[in-house]
């Protein structure tokens, strides 16, 4: 029986990787659904090298080209848009697993209709887990899906963890795990003067040292920020404390976090740092399959580095655990300002800097609430969104 996927935001960094193991393995997986937002000519180009039955884009025009050129290869794909679409093809009684691989917030909709539906997830849309936290944790379990990290440090972490742990909620609870140790390589920034910050161009803050990403993760990890909805991540995924999460800078990004437990013991997970490895992991597990990644050479990399991450310069970090400490929907209204604020820096609106000021004010100025709800999250969403933007207007 081959395992029917949907890949959710195909043409993105995640979603090629992911299309890139999935043809070293015709005989495990077939593809049942990608989609994508408006890169059209791109997830045209999949389609015809993974046959999907289905293909979803972001907005009706979009979808007329993609028919349009489906019909071209001869082609004949179910074209659909928007996120009604999304959640159709993340709960299809015809796919098993879904990769869940839209950047942002546009990701929750159909990730968490993957958990409804009982899915196996494979989770790299960190935002909507950062956002829906215990829903999302509470629709996975409730409905008897499994939740697979894809983010190398919490993919690093599961490997790390007890075999004992339940594979459905993973949850770390009386397991002897003293800490959880999400390594940082500390994005392109770690050295530069913190007070040349202020001028950073997208250009620079996207060129990461080690990892090849999206535009928005990029920035994310210049900031830091992305250590800090990791942080996050980890305590929703793994159900520990946030006194238990450690964040330690690792230049090298070749340890890609750690498991350290009452007995002294620490256990980490080594490797490229190339996401091929986190996804060939989720999709086969618990077997092990060729990722297309090479061997790690340990003598040739010959220096492992280690320090600790500086407030100062990444306060973004320091907002990311004050989010966490607040609970309710103090994470959504971080990620939400966040993802306001990334955007109006790379469309060259404010500095680098400006990036966790405007989030601290967001947080400063919105209370968060209790998150009972769907609806209550989203309108908190929203709020923290529009008065991010009323403030970068002002
Ligand atoms: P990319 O920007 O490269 O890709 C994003 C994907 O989402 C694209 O397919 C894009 O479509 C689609 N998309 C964008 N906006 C929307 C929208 N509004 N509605 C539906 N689809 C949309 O991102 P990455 O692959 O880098 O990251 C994806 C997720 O994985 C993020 O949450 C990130 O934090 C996480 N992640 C990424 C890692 C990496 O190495 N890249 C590592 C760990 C986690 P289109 O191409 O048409 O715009
Ligand atoms: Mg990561």
């Amino acid at each position: 029986m081959t395992q029917r996927i949907t890949v959710l935001g195909a043409t993105g960094s995640i979603g090629v990787s992911t299309l890139q193991v999935l043809a070293l393995h015709p005989e495990r997986y077939t593809v049942y659904a990608l989609t994508a937002h408006s890169r059209v000519e791109v997830l045209a180009a999949q389609c015809e090298q993974f046959r999907p039955q289905r293909a979803v884009v972001g907005t009706a025009d979009a979808a007329l080209v993609l028919q349009r050129l489906l019909r071209q290869k001869g082609l004949m794909i179910q074209v659909d848009y928007g996120t009604a679409a999304l959640c159709e093809v993340a709960s299809a009684a015809e796919c098993d697993t879904v990769m869940a691989a839209i950047v942002g917030a546009a990701g929750l909709a159909p990730t968490l209709a993957a958990a409804h539906a009982g899915k196996k997830v494979l989770l790299a849309n960190k935002e909507a887990l950062v956002m829906s936290g215990q829903l999302f944790m509470d629709a996975v379990s409730k409905n008897g899906a499994m939740l697979l990290p894809i983010d190398s440090e919490h993919n690093a972490i599961f490997q790390c963890l007890p075999s004992t742990i339940t594979q459905q909620t993973q949850q770390v609870r009386n397991q002897g795990v003293a800490k959880i140790v999400l390594t940082a390589s500390g994005g392109p920034f770690l050295k530069r003067a913190v007070e040349t910050l202020e001028f950073v161009t997208p250009e620079e803050a996207v060129a990461h040292p080690n990892w090849s990403m999206g535009r928005k993760i990029s920035v994310d990890s210049a900031t830091m920020m992305n250590k800090g909805l990791e942080v996050i991540e980890a305590h929703y995924l793994f159900d520990v404390a946030v006194g238990q999460i450690d964040v330690l800078i690792h230049p090298q990004s070749v340890i890609h976090s750690m498991v350290s437990y009452v007995d002294g013991s620490v256990i980490a997970q080594l490797g490229q740092p190339d996401m091929r490895t986190p996804i060939a992991h989720a999709l086969a597990f618990p077997d092990r399959i060729q990722s297309g990644v090479a061997p790690l050479d340990l003598a040739q990399i010959a220096q492992l580095n280690f320090e600790l991450p500086d407030f100062e310069r990444f306060p973004c970090l320091k907002l990311a655990y004050q989010a966490l400490q607040a609970g309710g929907t103090a994470p959504a209204i971080l990620n939400a300002a966040n993802e306001v604020a990334v955007e109006a820096f790379l469309n060259r609106e404010i500095g680098f800097r400006v990036i966790d000021q405007l989030i601290a004010r967001v947080m400063d100025k919105l209370p968060a609430t209790s998150m009972s709800n769907l609806d209550s999250l989203l309108m908190q969403d929203k709020a923290a969104r529009d008065l991010a933007r009323t403030c970068l207007s002002s």
